[in-house]
């Protein structure tokens, strides 16, 4: 399950990750009243979707008046957005983020995520922050740094430190950047995430470490253990089809393709989905209702078809 930046800065906030001031606007009037709660001279308006790549889109713009915030909300709220993550059809912007300027010195990435080949929660980091993290996997490999973390004792001090100098922060900022990411490893860990990234994070021009953006996204089989994450779930961003798969407990993701699965086992859907490539067809979903199909979770898919 994905969350918006607004509750994932808030969710991580909790566990010491430091962000700059900010409130959620669902009209242009609660973003000029927020921008003034907010205080300061400068604002940045930030379209709130499940997807990335808000800035090249226009979905990140910059506002030194709260009329000139008023105005980007009215803009933007209503408005759909496109960026590389939505696909072509774009998804409407339900409400916006507005967050206190800063001034950047320069921007990193980091995340945790679990990495499937040590079957333990990584940490990666880079000095090649505010772009894609593909980009750079792809054009400049040694760029990203990892730490493979023990679950036992944790994201140890020494090994965040080691990642800190690795990326090419200053020795001012270190211990700043060490609790940034125990924080963030403590906030994936409690929260059972599948993925914590902050992209960037930057060091200002006065020298503070900052999440400036935010992705967190849930192991929906843990959800259970967290009643107040399952309360930040958004419908409007989640596909319709999903919506109503999840009411009868049924892993179902929509694809673009047109060949239809019902397949009970995840393995098996999955199998069944790389035949279907490897014959030079796509499916149209991976549906997995379960290795013993009950009549709830079999029927409701059978209706579709
Ligand atoms: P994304 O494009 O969806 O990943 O949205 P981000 O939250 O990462 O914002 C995109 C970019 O906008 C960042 O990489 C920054 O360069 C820029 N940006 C965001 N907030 C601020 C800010 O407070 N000040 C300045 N100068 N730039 C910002
Ligand atoms: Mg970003």
């Amino acid at each position: 399950m994905n969350i918006h930046e607004y509750q994932a800065k808030e969710v991580l906030r909790k566990y010491g990750v430091t962000t700059l001031k900010g409130k959620v606007a669902h009209s242009p009037e609660e973003a000029a009243a927020a921008a003034k709660e907010i205080g300061g001279a400068l604002w940045v308006v930030k379209a709130q979707i499940h997807a990335g790549g808000r800035g090249k889109g226009g979905g990140v713009k910059i506002a030194r008046t709260t009329e000139e915030v008023r105005e980007l909300a009215k803009k933007m709220i209503g408005m759909t957005l496109v960026t590389h993550q939505t696909g072509p059809e774009g998804k409407k912007v339900q409400k916006v983020f507005i967050e206190q300027g800063c001034d950047i010195a320069k921007e990193y990435y980091v995340a945790c995520l679990v990495d499937r080949v040590t079957g333990r929660v990584a940490m990666m980091a880079s000095s090649e922050g505010g772009v894609e993290i593909e980009e750079v996997a792809a054009h400049r490999p040694e760029a990203i740094k990892k730490v493979d973390i023990d679950p036992v004792v944790g994201l140890m001090p020494f090994q965040a430190r080691q990642l800190a100098f690795q990326i090419g922060m200053t020795p001012d900022v270190v211990n700043q950047a060490v609790k940034f990411f125990i924080g963030l490893y403590e906030a994936f860990v409690k929260s059972d995430c599948s993925i914590a990234e902050i992209n960037p994070l930057v060091v200002t021009k006065e020298g503070k470490v900052i999440a400036l953006d935010a992705k967190m996204n849930f192991d929906s089989n843990a959800l259970f253990r967290h009643p107040e994450i399952l309360e930040l779930r958004d419908l409007n961003e989640e596909e319709p089809t999903e919506i109503e798969a999840s009411k009868y407990d049924l892993a179902f993701i929509k694809l673009d393709g047109s060949i239809g699965c019902l397949v009970n086992g995840a393995g098996l859907a999955m199998a069944t989905l790389d035949i279907i490539k490897l014959h030079g067809e796509s499916p149209a979903n991976f549906l997995d209702v379960g290795a013993v199909p009950t009549k709830k979770r079999s029927l409701r898919p059978l209706k579709s078809f």
